[in-house]
């Protein structure tokens, strides 16, 4: 018979490994402290929503709407939908939970997996994962300059990489739909060197021709108008005055005149950090104003504003932390009668804090010292015939190949046992 055949993993659906699960921790935990210092603290929506409200925060007529959702009918004949991105998720909890009402201006942020059927390539997959920091109730440029700065505090304190950050404008209510004409007017008179797909962005939504991939449309694109020159006073106002904001705390960034956001419900502000490094997926994330949004989903007319960041981008452009460190100490065992003191006093060490590896019995000493190198371990402890006689094992430090010998007593209670270790571990390095 042959053996059975093994079972992959779904396209653009991917394991993180060891190794990066604990890259991104450091990134995780960054978050936290970076952004508390600001006064965010964590939520944890569901992954599945309803369909309606993705479709009405995004805007039905984006590509994560219009083909990008992970969307089922589930058994009672619900619509729901695989998220992909959280702030409609966290804009309906704040709704939800009365927050408009007894928080309204809640600083909230997250992180999790979204779900997008993109074309999966290198940085882009059809879950990944996203950190992201929302605020609401707040419509003035402050608030702008305060993310803004926590954005790129955050960045240097995971240490990323050649990082940029874009800013501009879309406008709002009252100056873009101005701009929206003015610029399809110009795609209308250059309509033969776009492509089919911005045919139909002219008709429902042009300003999405600004963020056409496709080589010739970004020829015609590179000519368009700006809305920068189409701001109301109120809106160019805004935007002076997070520059200023930002200026004053020298934080660097480029005034990008082209940067609109795929969604819908942007407005005034609008950022992204690019990486060099990164290919064709250069973004890390991006964010911005959303004031309409709140109440566009049944809530009170609350402002907000956020942004959100990829992780396994972030993890390719904050270069990693040295290897992993390996456990404390391996515990091993020589022969079949060591097992079970190997055993007590690895829990012991392990219930006081150590990370502590633990080999079988059945190799040769050699084969166990090697295996505990393997783990990258900083001490091995070896409990053999000789050890069980005496009451004692001998402790191996193995960047320095020397023996302790008969260093721990193998009947000590857990704290002596642990604090011995530790005194080990703080002259072996
Ligand atoms: P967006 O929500 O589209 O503004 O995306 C924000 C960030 O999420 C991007 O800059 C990427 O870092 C990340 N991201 C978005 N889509 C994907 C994807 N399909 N695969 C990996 N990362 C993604």
């Amino acid at each position: 018979m042959s053996p059975p055949a093994t079972i992959s993993a779904v396209k653009g659906f991917r394991d993180v490994l060891p190794d990066e699960a604990g890259r991104w921790r450091v990134l995780e935990d960054a978050a936290e402290r970076v952004f508390s210092r600001y006064g965010f603290e964590e939520v944890r929506p569901p992954v599945v929503e309803r369909t309606e409200l993705f479709a009405r925060s995004l805007g039905d007529t984006t590509d994560v709407v219009e083909k990008e959702m992970y969307s089922f009918v589930d058994r009672d004949g619900t619509s729901l939908t695989l998220r992909p991105e959280a702030t409609a998720s966290v804009v309906r909890a704040y709704i939800e939970a009365g927050l408009a009402q007894r928080e309204p201006a809640a600083r909230l942020y997250y992180r999790g997996p979204m779900f997008r059927r993109e074309r999966p390539q290198r940085g882009r997959y059809r879950q990944f994962h996203q950190i992201g920091a929302e605020i609401f109730g707040r419509d003035d440029a402050l608030a702008d300059a305060e993310l803004l700065v926590m954005l790129t505090r955050y960045l240097a304190a995971v240490g990323a990489r050649e990082t940029r950050l874009e800013v501009n404008s879309v406008g709002d209510a009252r100056c873009r739909p101005v701009y929206r004409e003015r610029l399809r007017d110009f795609g209308k008179r250059e309509l033969a060197a776009l492509c089919p797909d911005c045919h139909r962005r002219l008709d429902r939504n042009p300003l999405r021709i600004l963020d056409c991939k496709v080589e010739g449309c970004r020829a015609v694109v590179a000519r368009a108008p700006v809305m920068l020159d189409s701001l109301c006073d109120a809106c160019r106002a805004h935007l002076d005055e997070v520059r200023a904001l930002l200026a004053q705390e020298a934080v660097p960034y480029t005034m990008n005149a082209r940067l609109v956001r795929g969604l819908d419900y942007y407005c005034r502000t609008a950022f992204e950090v690019v990486a060099a490094g990164l290919g064709a997926q250069n973004a890390v994330g991006g964010g911005g104003r959303y004031d309409g949004l709140v109440a566009a989903l049944g809530g009170p007319d609350v402002p907000g504003l956020g942004f959100a960041l990829g992780l396994e981008r972030l993890a390719i452009v904050a270069p990693a932390e040295a290897a992993a460190p390996g456990p404390h100490a391996v515990v091993l065992p020589l022969e079949a009668r060591a097992v079970g003191p190997a055993f007590a006093l690895a829990t012991r060490l392990r219930d006081e804090g150590l990370a502590i590896g633990l080999e079988p019995a059945g190799r040769s000493l050699k084969a166990l010292l090697r295996a505990a190198d393997r783990r990258r371990a900083r001490l091995a402890v070896i409990v053999g015939e000789e050890e069980l006689r005496v009451g004692r094992a001998t402790v191996r430090d193995l960047a320095r190949h020397e023996d302790r010998p008969q260093a721990l007593p193998l009947d000590a209670a857990a704290p002596e046992l642990a604090q011995q270790m530790r005194t080990l571990l703080g002259s072996g390095s």
